[in-house]
């Protein structure tokens, strides 16, 4: 065989490039340099650990407008040379004004506190920065992510032919179920026309109090704007089963081809978990793709006591997990979970420099065959770790006591004529609003919105908000075990001060109003 010979280009340049400087090379981890990498990190650690030792409020309730101009004003260009300068900067446009997810009186989001092997995990894994896609890019790193794909398969009870891959997190797991969803929704359609056609009458069914993901991806997939339903939900904010059943029954009548049913194990709102037997019992006599969506209620797979409110979760055909909600791991954790493993191949392409498809013969393990993502975070050794150091049991016993404590909670907000409470969590929300007795009851959904903004500003709490039948209503989602009842009842004060404050100013007003 002849090699072919190109020309090449002959024309030197006009000096020898220069090499860096070695300032530049010493910052480049590697034999020469791990001293200063133990100091830099050891640096960066005692900011962090001095800022967790004193903050007294989860924020200081800073605006956009305040921090954007310190943020504006640095001049990436012109370096500071070293880290103890940056970190000292970094204090002001970050570390100062950050949101702190650790303090007992951050109660938005699903922002868990974050355990310590896990953050040893995230040392390690950033520093060796080993890249999930292929084996010759992370070796031991593959085999520890498919042993928790296959622990938490486990766990859930996908059977034996379960497999899964490490994402992004939950709206990126979601995303690819619904990818596999549809492709296998459209195995008889593989002619372009005839998936053409197919690809509009498409649908996906989930609750009214679904995740917004399942809509964009929707989108991302093609799939017509209407194709995702809001099946009504009964009073626990669980999806209706006969509804689901009804509307499957509809769409066939209308020539729409349901392609999944997506039931929410804790909604992002109410941590309401929908009837998973009960949904997998109507899509196994649809053929229908259950997919689960466990992003919040995941923590459950390890509690030593709550595991039954999963049931039913055997049978779906993929799961979302977030080890980033209640596994108490750092962001980026999340896992997608199949039935079946060979679904995957709907993600499987194979590039020549990549993974050549003769490496599935010789079984050279790539997780790129089944990942949307390519070079990709080891984010699986967070939970090694925290596994081999804690154990499922401590972890779930952490998720648990979050539950009981949004129960305490539930309790205290609904004996408190102040306010009104929505449906009882079964995982660690509370979704409430104050309610104005007399005069300036119309001021409620204002009053509320107010309140939530006051207690941001002043940086002593962080709640949430949403709407719920058009109405604004506050939330608490509990993921914080050093949260007590009397954080819950101190903000609960603030909430009503600052909302008895506003009804009070405006009520006064309106009847100065009507008066004058
Ligand atoms: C948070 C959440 C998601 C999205 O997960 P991300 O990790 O934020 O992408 C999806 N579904 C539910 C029910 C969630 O609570």
């Amino acid at each position: 065989m002849t090699v072919p010979t190109y020309p090449v280009e002959t024309t030197a340049p006009p000096t020898a490039p220069a090499p860096a400087p070695a300032a530049a090379r010493a910052q480049l981890l590697n034999q020469g340099s791990v001293e200063q990498y133990r100091q830099a990190i050891a640096a960066g650690v005692d900011r962090v650990a001095r800022r967790v030792a004193d903050v007294d409020r989860p924020g200081t309730g800073v605006t956009p407008a305040e921090l954007a101009p310190l943020v504006d004003r640095v001049d990436l260009d012109r370096p500071l040379g070293d880290a103890g300068a940056a970190l000292d900067e970094l204090e002001d446009v970050y570390l100062r004004d950050a949101v702190w997810f650790h303090h007992p009186r951050y109660l938005a989001h699903l922002n868990c506190p974050v355990v310590i092997p896990a953050l040893l995990g995230e040392a390690v894994l950033t520093a060796v920065n080993s890249s999930l896609d292929t084996w010759d890019q992370s070796a031991g790193a593959t085999l520890i992510e498919r042993r928790l794909i296959d622990w938490t398969a486990q766990r859930i009870g996908l059977g034996p032919d379960a497999d899964g891959v490490f994402t992004s997190g939950g709206s990126q797991s979601n995303l690819q179920a619904l990818l596999l969803a549809r492709e296998e929704a459209s195995a008889d359609a593989l002619a372009p026309a005839a998936r053409a056609e197919l690809l509009p009458r498409l649908r996906v069914l989930t609750s009214a109090a679904g995740h917004f993901s399942v809509q964009k991806s929707a989108k991302l997939l093609g799939l017509s704007p209407d194709a995702v339903i809001a099946v009504p939900t009964d009073a626990g904010r669980r999806i209706r089963p006969c509804a689901v059943r009804e509307e499957i029954a509809r769409c066939r009548q209308a020539g729409l081809v349901v392609m999944a049913v997506v039931g929410t194990a804790g909604t992002t709102d109410f941590g309401s978990i929908d009837p998973l037997a009960e949904l997998a019992d109507i899509c196994a006599a649809a053929g229908v793709w259950l997919h689960v969506d466990a992003a919040y209620g995941c923590g459950l797979l390890v509690s030593p006591t709550r595991r039954h409110l999963l049931d039913g979760i055997e049978r779906a055909d993929s799961v979302t997990v977030d080890y980033h909600k209640s596994f108490f791991q750092p962001v980026s954790s999340s896992a997608l979970l199949v039935r079946d493993r060979r679904v995957l191949r709907h993600a499987t392409y194979h590039a020549d420099y990549l993974n050549p498809a003769r490496m599935v013969e010789q079984r050279i393990p790539n997780q790129v065959d089944k990942s949307l993502q390519t070079t990709r975070r080891f984010d699986a050794l967070k939970l090694w770790l925290t596994l081999r150091v804690m154990g499922p049991d401590a972890l779930g016993a952490l998720f648990d006591e979050v539950v009981d404590r949004a129960a305490d909670a539930w309790r205290l907000v609904s004996e408190d004529p102040r306010f009104e409470v929505v449906t009882r969590s079964q995982l660690s929300t509370v979704v409430f609003r104050y309610l104005p007795t007399g005069p300036g009851r119309e001021l409620a959904d204002a009053a509320n919105l107010h309140a939530r903004e006051a207690l941001a500003a002043s940086g002593l709490a962080v709640v949430a908000g949403t709407r719920v039948d058009g109405r604004h209503f506050l939330k608490f989602t509990l993921l914080n075990p050093a949260t007590t009842v009397d954080d819950v009842g101190h903000v609960l004060d603030l909430i009503a001060t600052h909302a008895g404050r506003y009804v009070h100013d405006h009520a006064t007003a309106a009847l100065t109003c009507s008066v004058g």
